[in-house]
């Protein structure tokens, strides 16, 4: 069954009312069937305003935080984009089809074939997936247009600024308890930093034993 009524009141209630105005955003949340990316019981609440956990103590982000981390990425369908941490791939599908290649590193083995199965049953193949820690990037297909962590550092990792692109960008939660949604952008050898919202994701581990 599609689910796109609920899509519409997702896409009206939680993104527009709350200031999302990127048509293509807009378009692509409406388009992307979230249910496809939870357990069979968290199906029904698939739409909730909220994350949802996804296994192994880890969770699919909010709606309007996927959305909003879109839009702050300004994709023009052209950029190779660097995602650290796929979990069950939602935001690696909405990025997929804004950019033109997305790279998406997972510490987790099996989020990351749950990712490739749910990416590959809506025929999504632009994507390329690499089990191993985030902490490092992914130097062998670097530079990227953009990167984008969703899981939180205290710090952002040095190796992932040396993987930015000269007129690129990174957006990252960073903190502990409290984070900030932070986003770096560069310009040749400077870089302008500007602090977005305040916000909650698991935190980027270097060991999923850690957690
Ligand atoms: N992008 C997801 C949310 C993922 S939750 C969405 O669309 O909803 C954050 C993910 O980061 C988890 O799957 C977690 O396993 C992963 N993660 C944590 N530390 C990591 C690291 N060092 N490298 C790569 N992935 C990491």
């Amino acid at each position: 069954m599609d689910r796109l009524d609920e899509r519409r009141a997702m896409v009206e209630n939680q993104l527009v009312a709350r200031g999302i105005k990127d048509g293509e955003v807009l378009e692509v949340m409406l388009k992307i069937p979230r249910e496809n990316f939870v357990p069979p019981e968290l199906q029904p609440m698939a739409y909730r305003d909220r994350p949802l956990a996804i296994g192994e103590g880890q969770t699919i982000s909010q709606p309007y935080i996927v959305a909003y981390m879109a839009e702050a990425l300004h994709l023009s369908g052209q950029e190779r984009v660097l995602e650290i941490g796929t979990g069950c791939g939602y935001n690696t599908a909405v990025l997929a089809k804004l950019a033109g290649e997305v790279y998406t590193v997972e510490i987790r083995a099996s989020l990351s074939n749950l990712a490739r199965d749910n990416l590959a049953s809506l025929g999504i193949d632009n994507v390329h997936f690499k089990v191993g820690d985030g902490y490092l990037g992914w130097p062998e297909m670097a530079p990227f247009d953009r990167i984008v962590l969703t899981a939180a550092p205290s710090k952002i990792p040095k190796a992932l600024f040396e993987q930015v692109t000269p007129e690129g960008c990174l957006l990252a939660p960073v903190g502990d308890w409290s984070q900030t949604l932070q986003i770096h952008r560069r310009q040749g050898s400077e870089w302008f930093a500007r602090d977005l919202l305040q916000v909650q994701f698991v935190p980027l581990v270097r060991d999923p034993e850690e957690v």
